[in-house]
């Protein structure tokens, strides 16, 4: 990897050229470009956050679940070996509709297949990708580097950057995130509506152990998850009504670990708050389009949904994987990287997997966060029938590991 805090290759004057300019270091701008360059592309990275600050535990507090395919993914592209010590494997989610009734288990063990996922600190996997970009040929990361403006027109992008530099590109890929810049500049539209919901981030240390169970409980403002991180703690998810985070966040400390060891019950023993908490409005937004004219959008960029199932994140990695694939695929037969029938074959495989979870987990997020005796009811049965029927439970846990689908050869574990 170049390092970002010697550009001096990009203050020239000169252009630098690059295969793929990925704009946006975050999570998912990251793994794509470590995944690219380790199949022999030529990759920039360039992202506004300087690694040191996205690594500060004030920076981000939450948590993610990895999904197992993404599990297999970072592995296969040498991220895992830095993050594994960090991570927290998932061997059982338990889902109650209120805070004690447990309607829905599943249980890897059920699917003897390795565990359902595992939870890790953003921060850590942002400092495994840190870490393994270091070593990487190929990969020039340019941070804190704002990407000012992309032009693509004739046969290379061109993206200026805040500190004077230009990189030419095949193709721009953009990772800039849920309010992406690079989307509204192409004329890019979303169809984006706001839950009247934050997510309220903490983590807790507590006197028992978790048991690497996951749990969700669904109470009326919405999911209250409980994520079990390494050693005794967890990572919590208090969806609330939006108008009430302020006061929430306002709380002194001792009232803030009453309240939340009120929702967490007993059966973690003590529990105390550790570190910041963090509050996160919750929306959903669908792409139009994921390309343009020597461009294509990845991560919260392309979608963003809400964090009832854990799979945000996922989605990204699962763009990455579809697109590293395609993208060697052309480099190999010497296709140019930016044009739209490369780009089209991205699109396609990844929209309607994007659109359909984000279409489940607002139905979910509807169905569940409400106190509607009828709706209430018939979501009783309907978890109550799944948990009694072992191949529906079966199908959930491999949706859950997200290894169904026609799924890229990074997630598969295999080499692009
Ligand atoms: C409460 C909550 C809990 C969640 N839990 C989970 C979970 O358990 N599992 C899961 O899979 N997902 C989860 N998610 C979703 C997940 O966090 C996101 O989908 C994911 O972080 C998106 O990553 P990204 O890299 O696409 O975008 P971002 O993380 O937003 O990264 C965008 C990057 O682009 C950079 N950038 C922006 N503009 C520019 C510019 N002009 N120039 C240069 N750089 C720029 C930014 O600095 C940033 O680093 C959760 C979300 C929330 C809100």
């Amino acid at each position: 990897m170049t390092s970002g805090e010697s550009p001096e290759s990009l203050s020239a004057p000169e252009p630098v050229s690059t295969n793929v300019f990925i704009a946006g270091g975050g999570m998912v701008g990251m793994t794509l470009g470590i995944a690219l360059a380790d199949a022999g592309l030529e990759v920039v990275v360039a992202d506004a956050e300087s690694p040191e600050a996205a690594v500060a535990p004030a920076f981000d507090g939450r948590a993610s679940a990895i999904a197992y395919a993404s599990y297999r993914l970072l592995e296969r592209i040498g991220v895992w070996q830095y993050l594994e010590s960090e991570t927290q494997p998932i061997e059982e989610i338990r889902v109650s509709d209120g805070a004690s009734r447990l309607f829905l288990h599943f249980d890897q063990a059920e699917l003897g297949e390795g565990p359902l996922g595992y939870m890790a600190e953003n921060r850590h996997i942002r400092a495994a990708l840190f870490a393994r970009a270091e070593g990487l040929d190929g990969l020039t990361f340019l941070a804190p580097e704002k990407v000012v403006e992309v032009a693509r027109d004739g046969a290379r992008a061109r993206a200026r950057l805040a500190g004077g530099g230009t990189v030419r590109s095949a193709l721009v890929a953009a990772a800039d995130g849920r309010m992406s810049r690079m989307r509204q500049a192409a004329g890019i539209r979303t169809t984006a509506w706001r839950y009247d919901q934050a997510g309220i981030v903490a983590t807790i240390a507590h006197e028992l152990p978790h048991c690497s169970i996951a749990h969700e409980r669904f109470l009326p403002p919405g999911p209250f998850a409980i994520l079990p991180l390494t050693g005794n703690r967890s990572s919590l998810v208090w969806t609330t009504d939006v108008d009430l985070a302020p006061t929430i966040m306002a709380l002194t400390e001792a009232g803030f670990a009453a309240e939340v060891a009120k929702r967490v019950g007993g059966f973690l023993g003590q529990t105390e708050i550790v570190g910041p908490r963090f509050s996160y409005p919750l929306g959903l937004h669908v792409s139009e389009r994921y390309t343009a004219d020597r461009l294509a959008l990845i991560g919260d960029a392309a979608h963003g949904i809400h964090p009832i199932a854990g799979q945000g994140l996922n989605l990204g990695f699962r763009d990455v994987a579809a697109l590293v694939e395609v993208l060697a695929d052309a480099h190999r037969l010497g296709q140019d990287l930016g044009q739209s029938t490369v780009l089209d074959r991205y699109a396609r495989w990844r929209r309607t997997d994007n659109l359909v979870l984000a279409a489940v987990t607002d139905g979910l997020n509807r169905l569940f966060s409400n106190d509607f005796p009828p709706l209430r009811l018939a979501r009783d049965i309907g978890l109550g029938m799944v948990n009694k029927l072992p191949p529906a439970r079966r199908f959930f846990m491999r949706h859950a590991r997200g290894t169904v689908g026609k799924l890229p050869k990074l997630l598969r574990g295999e080499a692009v």
